[in-house]
């Protein structure tokens, strides 16, 4: 017998047929012995219509009335299937973040969880009544409601796994695993078997949605066996999908790269003509850092005559806030020629731990896209990856080409 956390996402549960055909899923597993806690997103569409609801009121809602109205999509899930688990002759009983007490930090719309009561989960489950949790929300010390980020369904599903040290953890989605890369975007994309951490955190970082990253930074911090599956395939099925493993299996066969990863969800805001001294990165990130805007991508360029540009990128729904602060400082801790903002770019990387030990993967990467006429914006690299700003109306043109540059669509030859 094995406690398994199995976590459903939007399209999984669509619609009533559809989470008629999770009930099934979750009812195997529960005839075989094992305890269940099933965590469950809001039907697809309803958390973006939702949102959008609370921005016909106002364009920039309050964050913490913006949760309130977003974690309602998960409520109703929850009740549903628990519904749809008793008539099919199962004890179920749902909860939502709040009543199982999933604490998280008041960082409205984007808060980390920081501890779980499992108690009264361990006790439903050792009366054989199989526990429906909403994903995607929890409540801060003042017992306000908060959301964990889009996607964040996923990091329930982990972070319940880690505190009730479940055997596994199952991410079902409509995709059979994880791919080399978006399969919407490229048809011959390839399921991986098992793929490591390490670039899972890249790719989940980097853009590829299958799993939240703090879901897979949760899965590596507490050891959680996390696998990727389809809720789309028959419930009897016995398919693997793609686990992800903590340690590089020297005899398998290694690709390169694993993976190439994409965000359209990234602005690139730029300083001409700062000042060129100790300090000035400090003085410009420093209060964006401070607003809680998260900054990916930096780049200054050489400076000339005391003087030089600096960029960075920031998430999209965090870009008018960026200028805002920059706006607010400019003229006190730094000094700027020009503030530029740029929407219409995206990041594109690829991801291998095979990199580590191969040379000549960043300049396969330009030339496949130079040959294609692509401009590179902004480059940054760390060991397993190496990602690329471009023009976003580029961005389906140069994962194409990057998957054929590194033939990702054909198995890795033996090493
Ligand atoms: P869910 O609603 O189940 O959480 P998501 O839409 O969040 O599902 O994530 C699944 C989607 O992630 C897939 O439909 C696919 O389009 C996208 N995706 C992006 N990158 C990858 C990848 N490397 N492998 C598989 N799916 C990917
Ligand atoms: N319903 C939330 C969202 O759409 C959480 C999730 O699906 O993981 O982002
Ligand atoms: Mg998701």
């Amino acid at each position: 017998m094995a406690l398994i956390v199995q976590k459903y996402g939007g399209t999984s549960v669509g619609s009533v047929e559809r989470i008629r055909n999770v009930a099934k899923r979750i009812a195997r597993y529960h005839r075989e012995g094992h305890q269940l806690v099933v965590v469950v997103s809001a039907m697809s569409g309803e958390t973006n219509r939702l949102l959008a609801l609370a921005k016909e009121l106002a364009p920039e809602p309050n964050p913490r009335e913006l949760d309130v109205v977003a974690a309602t999509g998960e409520q109703v899930t929850i009740g549903l299937l628990a519904i749809a688990l008793e008539a099919t002759g199962h004890k179920a009983k749902s909860y939502t973040g709040g009543q199982i007490r999933v604490l998280t930090d008041s960082a409205f719309t984007k808060a980390r969880i920081l501890s779980i009561d499992e108690d009264r989960i361990r006790t439903d489950l050792a009366a054989g009544i199989i526990v429906v949790v909403a994903g995607f929300q929890g409540v801060d010390s003042a017992g306000n409601i908060t959301t964990l980020g889009r996607g964040g369904s996923d990091t329930s599903g982990v972070a319940l796994a880690a505190a009730l040290k479940a055997d596994e953890c199952q991410i079902y989605t409509d995709v059979d695993g994880v791919y080399t890369t978006d399969p919407r975007i490229v048809p011959e994309a390839r399921r991986l078997d098992t793929v490591t951490f390490e670039e899972m955190l890249e790719m989940a970082s980097l853009g590829s949605k299958v799993l939240q990253i703090r879901s897979v930074e949760f899965a590596g911090k507490y050891n959680v066996k996390l696998r990727v599956l389809s809720s789309f395939e028959d419930p009897e099925s016995t398919s693997h999908g793609t686990l992800i493993t903590f340690e590089e299996d020297d005899t398998m066969e290694q690709a390169i790269i694993s993976g190439i990863a994409f965000n359209r969800d990234e602005a690139k805001i730029s300083l001409m003509g700062v000042e060129d001294r100790p300090g000035i990165a400090y003085s410009i990130v420093g209060p964006i850092a401070a607003a809680n805007v998260d900054v990916d991508m930096i780049v200054q360029n050489i400076g000339a005559s005391g003087h030089t540009d600096f960029s960075f990128t920031v998430n999209r729904n965090e870009y008018q806030q960026a200028l805002d602060v920059l706006a607010a400082e400019r003229g006190k801790s730094f000094k700027a020629r020009e503030i530029i903002g740029d929407k219409r770019i995206c990041k594109v990387s690829v991801v291998g731990i095979g990199m580590r030990s191969h040379v000549g993967i960043a300049s396969r990467m330009f030339k496949a896209l130079a040959d294609e006429g692509i401009n590179i914006q902004m480059i940054s690299t760390s060991e397993i990856k190496i990602s690329v700003v471009i023009d976003e109306k580029y961005l389906e043109l140069a994962v194409r080409v990057l998957h054929r540059a590194f033939e990702l669509d054909t198995p890795p030859k033996a090493a």
